[in-house]
């Protein structure tokens, strides 16, 4: 099946004090048609800055594209004018953002906004529009839309307002949908329906998912691929349970870990030592995890660690693996 979205050596700078430095570097994966794919990593390894490389939307002037392709249905989204690019955001490419509040306007009403997503890419009247997103509402689970229709960002709940953005990023129908964090800031239990929510809509409307998210436990319940993530690379990429079974790299472990359970206290939670290196303070060659590895051996400050097929359809970046040796070896030629 060929992919919907490929994303191809992704590299994406920011500029700091004078300096570009990769916050995204040397990405690849491809998403294929009603596939649900998991981007995994704590804040700062890369995750949302992948995600506002695809939509387009990274700051301007301090933040840029500086290598490889993002290919939507085989057109080269990094190429397309911002005029072009308006057409694929929000009808063939949406997004979710994790915090509902700064997303959503407070001084218009839920109606008068997810209006407006309709009308950016249908000519609708104001009463289809009006049906149209009341149906929206129903379709997200929101009980009582006429009265929501109405009503305004701060008169809702949390988990209501997070359906209300997903509403409004599948307002135009898009064929991948990309949810950033999108329950990190509800309660458990609002989590567990947003996630079905969009399970749900992902079978109802063949839409492909990127789901990105810090808690692998979200990853299982959700996901078919997934990539890990660490300090702008990949260090693990394989599908959901091939990386359950058997995960390789230490930090895909150590997430592990650290997943919340129900039936497991919230104080003896795993948690990683230490943080992810700022852009400024990236190593420039060896193991970018050494200094938090549990497992970290000498030469892995000093030999830089491929990403290898370690075994078929799962690829690793460690150096306690074999493949992940060669492929170093192949890079440096
Ligand atoms: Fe740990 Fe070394 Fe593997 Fe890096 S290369 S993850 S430091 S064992
Ligand atoms: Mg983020």
């Amino acid at each position: 099946q060929p992919s919907l979205l490929e994303v191809k050596n992704l590299e994406t700078a920011f500029e700091i004090d004078g300096e570009w430095h990769n916050a995204v570097d040397n990405v690849s994966f491809s998403v294929k048609p009603k596939q649900v794919m998991g981007v995994v990593g704590e804040s700062g390894c890369g995750k949302s800055v992948m995600s506002l490389s695809i939509m387009q939307l990274l700051p301007k002037n301090i933040g840029k594209i500086r290598n490889g392709q993002i290919l939507y249905d085989g057109k080269s989204l990094e190429k397309l004018t911002d005029k072009e690019m308006n057409k694929v955001r929000g009808k063939d490419v949406a997004m979710i953002f994790q915090e509902p509040m700064t997303s959503l306007n407070p001084v218009f009403t839920i109606g008068f906004q997810l209006t407006e997503a309709i009308h950016n890419h249908f000519k609708v009247s104001k009463k289809e529009a009006r049906k149209k997103v009341i149906d929206l509402l129903n379709k997200v689970g929101i009980s009582r839309p006429e009265k929501v229709v109405d009503e305004y960002p701060h008169q809702l709940s949390g988990g209501m307002r997070q359906r209300v953005m997903i509403a409004m990023a599948i307002a135009c129908e898009p064929r991948v949908l990309i949810a950033d964090e999108p329950t990190t800031a509800l309660d458990v239990t609002v989590q567990a329906q947003i996630l079905e929510l969009l399970q749900d809509l992902q079978e109802t409307n063949d839409m492909s998912i990127i789901l990105i998210t810090h808690d692998l436990g979200v990853v299982a319940e959700t996901c078919h691929e997934v990539i890990v993530m660490y300090a702008g690379e990949v260090v693990e990429q394989t599908d959901v349970i091939s990386l359950f079974e058997k995960p390789l790299h230490p930090y895909t472990e150590l997430l592990m870990k650290s997943i919340p359970r129900m039936d497991r206290e919230e104080k003896n939670l795993a948690s990683i030592d230490g943080i992810v290196p700022s852009l400024k303070n990236m190593p420039r060659q060896g193991c970018k995890f050494v200094d938090r590895c549990p497992k970290a051996m000498e030469e892995c400050r000093t030999v830089t660690p491929g990403l290898g097929e370690e075994i078929p359809g799962h690829s690793v970046r460690c150096l306690l693996y074999e493949s992940s040796r060669t492929q170093n070896e192949v890079t440096a030629k």
